[in-house]
C-alpha cells in the first residue's frame, strides 16, 4: 500500500531559527520521560509478547528427564510480558534520563569527560578482538596480544617509564597496585618504611590507595599559592618515607613547577614519588612523568585515551614504573620473543589485581585513540584541552572568581564563595540548576582547598560555541531568584537526591516518585 506524502507547507513547521532560545521551560517529569514514573512491570499486558514462535516440530520432552528435579525453578520467571516497542521505548527513554557525553556538555573536572570517539567503538568491536576468549591459548590470541603488547610499549613511552601492567581495573586500583609494587620493594631491601605522603588537594583515592596497602598516611598543608611547599613536604622527609604521591598537573589544575626538585628530595631520603596520572590529558608529550622525576604512575585509559565512563563504569587504570621496579608488577605482562607475543609473571610480582589481561575492551578503545593521533595529535590535544580551559576561565572569573594562579591547565577551580556571600546562592545551587539549562554540572566542593568549588574541565573536544553557551547560562543563573535556584534541578525526575545515602546505600529498585 502507498501512502501519500504528508503536505508540509511553510507554516506548518516551526522555523528552528524562529523559536526563542534563552531560559528554558520547566519541565514536569512526566512530560519529559515517560519512564521517570512507569516501570516495565506497569507496561505488561498478560499474555503479549514479543515474538511468537513457530508451533514445536519434535516430541515434548519432559524437562525432569534433561535436568535432575532440585534444579528446576518450578514456575517460570516473572518477566514483564510486554511487546517490542514497549521494551524498545522503555530503555531508549531510560537511557536518556542520565545526562552522558553524548547528549550533554560534561564539564566535570578531574573526570575528563571528552567525548568518545565512535570509530573507536567500531574498531573495539573487530571479531578478531572481541570474539577471542580469555581461556584461548596465547598461540591462540596472538592479534589481541600484540595489540596489548604495543598498548604497553605507548604507555611506557608516554609516561617515560618503561615498565607497564595493564591488570588495574581503574585508575584507584592502579594506586594501589603502585603500592603494593612499592612495598614489595623496599621490603626486598631490607628496609621498612611505612609513610606515604600526600598534598591536601589530592585526590581521595590517594590516601585511601595508600591505607589499602598498610602505609601510614600524611596529609600535607594547603599552601597559599596551591602548589606543594617544599619546605614542608622536606620537615617530613626522613628514612620512614616510601612514596610521595602527587598529582602534576595537580587538582587545582595548576602545574607543580617545582616537581623536579621535589622528586629529588624524595630520592635523597630513598623515597619514591608516584604521579596520579588522571590529569595527563594537559601534558601529553609536552612533558613525561619520568621525565621529571615520577617513579611509578597510573594512567585513567577511560579519561584520557576515550573510553565511555559515565555511570560509574569501566574503567582501566595501566600503571607505569621505572626498570628496577618492572620485577614487581602484576603478571601477566605480555612480552614479545621475536615475532611472538607471551604471557609472563615478573619475577617478584605483587600477583594479581584483576582476571585475565586486565580491562581489555576499554584498552582498546585507548590502543586506537593513540594510533589514530600519533604523537603530533597527541600533543595537540593537550594544547587544545589548556586553551579551551583558559579561554571558559577567563570568560567565568569576573563572577566565579579563580584564586590560584593566573594561568591553567586543562581544568581551574572557582569559588561561588563571593556569589554566595551576596545572594545566598552556592556552588550546589549553580550545579543544579545547571542540569535545567540543558548542561552536565562541573566538579563541586572538590578540592576541599577551595570553598564553594567549581571545578570546570571543558575537555578539547568542546567547540569555542559550546564554552560561550555554557558560560552564557552560568550568567544568567547568576542572575536569577535565588529561590528558584534553591530547590532546582526542575526539570529532572529527581532533584536533590540525599548524595551520601545515594552512594552508601543505593536503593536499586525501582521506586516512583510518589512513593
Ligand atoms: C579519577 C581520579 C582518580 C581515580 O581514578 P578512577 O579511575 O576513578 O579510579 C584518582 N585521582 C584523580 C586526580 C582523579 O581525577
Amino acid at each position: 500500500m502507498s501512502v501519500p506524502p504528508a503536505t508540509i507547507t511553510a507554516d506548518s513547521v516551526t522555523r528552528i531559527d524562529a523559536v526563542e532560545p534563552s531560559v528554558p521551560p520547566e519541565r514536569t517529569p512526566s512530560m519529559r520521560n515517560p519512564v521517570a514514573t512507569q516501570s516495565i512491570f506497569d507496561l505488561a499486558v498478560p499474555g503479549r509478547r514479543s515474538m511468537l514462535f513457530p508451533p514445536s516440530d519434535v516430541p515434548d520432552s519432559p524437562l525432569d528427564e534433561l535436568l535432575p528435579a532440585d534444579q528446576l525453578a518450578g514456575s517460570p520467571p516473572a518477566l514483564p510480558e510486554v511487546a517490542e516497542p514497549d521494551i524498545v521505548r522503555h530503555f531508549v527513554n531510560l537511557s536518556t534520563l542520565n545526562m552522558s557525553v553524548d547528549t550533554h556538555f560534561y564539564p566535570l573536572g578531574s573526570c575528563t569527560m571528552k567525548y568518545n570517539p565512535k570509530r573507536h567503538e567500531r574498531l573495539a568491536k573487530l571479531p578478531g578482538l572481541v570474539d577471542v576468549h580469555p581461556y584461548q591459548t596465547p598461540e591462540d590470541s596472538q592479534g589481541l596480544l600484540s595489540v596489548l603488547y604495543e598498548m604497553q610499549e605507548m604507555l611506557g613511552e608516554i609516561a617515560g617509564l618503561p615498565a607497564v601492567s595493564l591488570q588495574p581495573a581503574a585508575g584507584a586500583q592502579g594506586e594501589f597496585t603502585a603500592l603494593l609494587v612499592a612495598a614489595a620493594y623496599f621490603r626486598d631491601r631490607g628496609e621498612n618504611r611505612t609513610k606515604v605522603l600526600f598534598p591536601s588537594s589530592a585526590h581521595g583515592t590517594n590516601p585511601a590507595s595508600a591505607a589499602l596497602a598498610g602505609f601510614e598516611t600524611v596529609q600535607l598543608g594547603a599552601s597559599a599559592d596551591g602548589l606543594v611547599d617544599l619546605d614542608e613536604l622536606a620537615s617530613h622527609l626522613d628514612d620512614q618515607t616510601a612514596v610521595f604521591m602527587i598529582t602534576n598537573p595537580n587538582t587545582l589544575g595548576l602545574f607543580e613547577k617545582d616537581v623536579a626538585r621535589i622528586s629529588q628530595l624524595l630520592h635523597d631520603v630513598g623515597g619514591l614519588v608516584y604521579i596520579d596520572g588522571a590529569n595527563m590529558n594537559a601534558v601529553l608529550g609536552i612533558t613525561r612523568p619520568g621525565d621529571f622525576g615520577g617513579d611509578m604512575m597510573h594512567y585513567n585509559v577511560h579519561k584520557t585515551f576515550t573510553g565511555p565512563h559515565g555511570g560509574g563504569g569501566p574503567g582501566s587504570g595501566p600503571i607505569a614504573v621505572r626498570d628496577f621496579l618492572g620485577d614487581y608488577l602484576p603478571g601477566p605482562v605480555i612480552t614479545r620473543n621475536g615475532d611472538t607475543f607471551e604471557l609472563a609473571t615478573p619475577p617478584k610480582s605483587v600477583g594479581r589485581m584483576r582476571t585475565f589481561f586486565g580491562n581489555v575492551g576499554i584498552l582498546l578503545r585507548g590502543y586506537f585513540y593513540l594510533r589514530t593521533l600519533g604523537p603530533d595529535g597527541l600533543k595537540a590535544v593537550s594544547e587544545n584541552a589548556v586553551l579551551n580551559a583558559n579561554y571558559l576561565r577567563v570568560l567565568l572569573n569576573d563572577v566565579l572568581p579563580v584564586k590560584h594562579g593566573d594561568l591553567c591547565m586543562h581544568e581551574f577551580v572557582s569559588s561561588a564563595a563571593p556569589v554566595k556571600k551576596e545572594r545566598g546562592v552556592t556552588a550546589m545551587d549553580v550545579a543544579k540548576r545547571l542540569l535545567d539549562h540543558g548542561f552536565h554540572a562541573p566538579t563541586v566542593y572538590f578540592p576541599l582547598v577551595v570553598p564553594e568549588a567549581m571545578m570546570m574541565e571543558p575537555t578539547e573536544t568542546e567547540s569555542k560555541a559550546t564554552l560561550d553557551a555554557f558560560a552564557a547560562a552560568i550568567r544568567s543563573i547568576l542572575e536569577e531568584d535565588p529561590e528558584v535556584l534553591h530547590t532546582a534541578p526542575h526539570g529532572t525526575p529527581v532533584s536533590r537526591p540525599d548524595e551520601v545515602a545515594a552512594a552508601r546505600k543505593p536503593s536499586l529498585r525501582f521506586c516512583r516518585p510518589d512513593r
